[in-house]
């Protein structure tokens, strides 16, 4: 049984380390972050080169399954690997980590109706979390921003006005709560990302009564099988024999 285990997640990390050695697995990353933190195991890095760049690899590979544990947000990574899977006949699943309640939040469907909607109700000192790529429908907005993002963005996506953070999770409430408050931040905008490495800022942001614009998921494509945890994931490769 050899295992394609699409990562770049903390999930994907756990689910290596749960299977290696035991499981002949292959851990992918995409090779966007310059260091990034590495799953135990064998590791491939780039892009496979859409559907049938994948299905090929998957092929002169001999791989047997595909666990896309990639980001809740990796929709086109997700989209090809349940292509290939598909017309490849191999099992396939998705570990996707559950979402967080929207609660109060301002619930929109992408990073551009996030930026309509900082405009619409006027917020002028904004906490934007969504990550580099989503830092673009901001640029041209009148708002001040505190960007915070793993690596940076393309400094033409940069809006006028902002301070960039470099960092990556998990983040603690009492350091969300600091910063809120020093940069007086009015608005919080966050993807729903869910897990807890990066759900203190709403705990935060609810503490202060800021408000949230929260960018939903995009849908999972038609039919494929599902899990939300690591343990989960790790039950259905076992099953697969
Ligand atoms: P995406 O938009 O869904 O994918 C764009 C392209 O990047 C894919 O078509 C594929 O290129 C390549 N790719 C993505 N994930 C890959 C992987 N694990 N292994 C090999 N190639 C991969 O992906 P994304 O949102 O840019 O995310 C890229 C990576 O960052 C993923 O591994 C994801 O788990 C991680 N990540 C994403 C987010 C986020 O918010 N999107 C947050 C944290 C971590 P080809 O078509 O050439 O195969």
């Amino acid at each position: 049984m050899r295992v394609l285990l699409l990562g770049g997640t903390s999930e994907a990390r756990a689910l290596a380390k749960n299977l290696h050695p035991q499981v002949d697995i292959v851990s992918s990353l995409a090779g966007r972050v310059p260091d990034p933190a590495l799953p135990v195991g064998p590791v491939r890095v780039g892009g496979f080169g859409g559907v049938d760049g994948l299905t090929r690899w998957l092929r002169d590979e001999r791989i047997d399954a595909v666990v896309d544990a990639t980001h809740p947000f990796a929709a086109t990574m997700t989209a090809h690997a349940a292509e290939a899977c598909s017309e490849l006949r191999i099992p396939h699943l998705v570990l996707a980590r559950p979402a967080w309640a929207p609660g109060d939040a301002i619930v929109v469907a992408s990073d551009v109706e996030a930026a309509e909607t900082v405009a619409a109700q006027a917020y002028s000192r904004v906490f934007l979390t969504t990550g580099r790529s989503g830092v673009h429908a901001f640029t041209d907005s009148d708002a001040w921003f505190l960007i915070r993002a793993v690596t940076a963005p393309d400094p033409a996506a940069l809006p006028r006005r902002h301070q960039l953070v470099l960092s990556r999770g998990p983040y603690r409430y009492d350091g969300e709560l600091a910063l809120l408050r020093e940069h007086r931040i009015d608005a919080l905008v966050t993807k729903n990302s869910g897990g807890a490495m990066t759900r203190a800022k709403l705990d935060a942001a609810a503490a202060l009564d800021i408000p949230v614009v929260m960018v939903a998921r995009p849908p999972l494509p038609a039919g494929v099988a599902a899990v939300g945890t690591v343990d989960e994931a790790a039950d259905w490769v076992a099953r697969l024999g």
